[in-house]
């Protein structure tokens, strides 16, 4: 392996070297093969390698590469209309990152508050909720310990309770502007957030004249079995970003909004790589992948089957139960043994195991949304004999 003392030291990474991957497979430098249920935390939605985002990736690379964010091309447009035409979302801005999409978020809804309300600025976020690690993303996010990191943090984003309106009504005031979401709460710990109160959060926002943005970088594009998680509750928010799994690997983001709230005006936003179009490329790819016929109806049989199988489980290790939405499930443990689980799965001989604790008692699954039933069958067994084995 080459000498990684030249890398910032930000994580624990193991020693190893990946290699290559195809679909739910990757490979490392010494050959081992790993059963992928991470997929670089939901981000890969059509595994290792998809031959239509590679084609999207070579063809696109031989016409242009960057012809700098000033002009138009093609792939941009093609990508804007396509996510336009499956959304209630009339407006779209490409940048590189979830955090970035997010940023991008709370700068236009304080815009619009700047237009509209008065200079309104506060945006209402949740107690364990995830927008990024950029500072105001970081200020927005409800994650324990992120207030005083980095302090001081940015003003303007109170913290309600997932799932409990009244905490929600509580905060509003003159000063607020909108309402920030996660459907499914991911690194949270998969928590989603119920139809009766992402009802009634579109209802009370609407009332009280805010803006409802939804955060889909993690559970947007077809994780859920909707295309968008907004979907699944029938309302429409104002603004919404997507991330992760619109790019199937390749770093693109999106910031999605209506015509009545689109107030940027030339010099309020851009980016170097914004709509660059190898990256659009390859999310029209992966979009027109994920609205093919039958594709997102097999994504919500595939999370009831990933749902059963972790039920088993469950019940026959006395676990607590899982929860999730479409392959975006967790398992939730009777004891904080996740940790040891996901480095045990992943050190497992011959074949490896890639998943994720996000919290100590609990494990988050992430597959690949082409991922196949004889792929979560292997997964539950080599799960059933890692919980099997694991310390009482
Ligand atoms: C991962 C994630 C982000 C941040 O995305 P990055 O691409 O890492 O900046 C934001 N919001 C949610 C809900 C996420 O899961």
């Amino acid at each position: 392996m080459h000498d990684p003392h030249s890398l910032m030291f930000i994580t624990k990474r193991p020693d190893v070297e990946m290699v290559s991957g195809k679909g739910s497979w990757l490979e490392d430098n010494n050959g081992k093969h790993y059963l992928d249920f991470m997929q670089g935390w939901a981000v890969n939605c059509l595994g290792h390698s998809n031959p239509g985002m590679i084609s999207a990736l070579e063809t696109q690379a031989r016409k242009v590469i960057n012809p700098s964010p000033a002009f138009y091309n093609q792939p941009m447009i093609a990508l804007a209309d396509l996510l336009t035409k499956h959304s209630c979302f009339d407006k779209v801005f490409f940048a590189n990152s979830g955090a970035e999409a997010n940023e991008g978020a709370i700068k236009l809804a304080r815009k619009w508050g700047q237009v509209h309300k008065n200079s309104a600025y506060e945006i209402i976020t949740f107690d364990h909720s995830f927008h990024g690690r950029t500072i105001a993303t970081m200020s927005a996010s409800g994650k324990p310990g992120w207030d005083t990191m980095f302090a001081p943090q940015v003003p303007g984003f109170p913290k309600a309770d997932l799932n409990d309106l009244a905490s929600v009504e509580k905060l509003i005031n003159e000063k607020t502007v909108a309402v920030m979401v996660e459907p499914v709460q991911g690194e949270g710990g998969v928590i989603p957030a119920t139809p009766e109160f992402m009802k009634a959060l579109r209802e009370l926002t609407t009332q009280k004249g805010i803006l409802l943005i939804v955060d889909e970088v993690q559970a947007g594009c077809g994780r859920t079995g909707r295309l968008f998680a907004y979907q699944l509750f029938d309302v429409e928010p104002d603004i919404m970003t997507l991330g992760k799994g619109i790019g199937g690997g390749v770093p693109l983001s999106a910031l999605l909004c209506t015509d009545a709230v689109a107030c940027f005006v030339p010099g309020d936003q851009g980016g170097t790589y914004n709509g660059n179009p190898l990256m659009t490329a390859v999310g029209v790819s992966v979009i027109e992948q994920l609205t093919a016929p039958g594709f997102l109806e097999e994504v919500r049989a595939k999370g009831e089957y990933l749902q059963q199988k972790l039920l088993h489980l469950s019940q026959k290790h006395h676990l607590v139960g899982e929860r999730g939405e479409g392959l975006l499930r967790a398992l939730i443990l009777d004891r904080d043994i996740g940790p040891d689980l996901v480095e045990k799965a992943r050190t497992n001989n011959p074949i490896g195991l890639l998943i994720n604790s996000p919290r100590p008692n609990l494990l988050r699954f992430m597959p690949a949304l082409n991922v196949s039933r004889d792929e979560i069958d292997q997964m539950i067994d080599m799960l059933d004999e890692l919980i099997h084995q694991a310390p009482k």
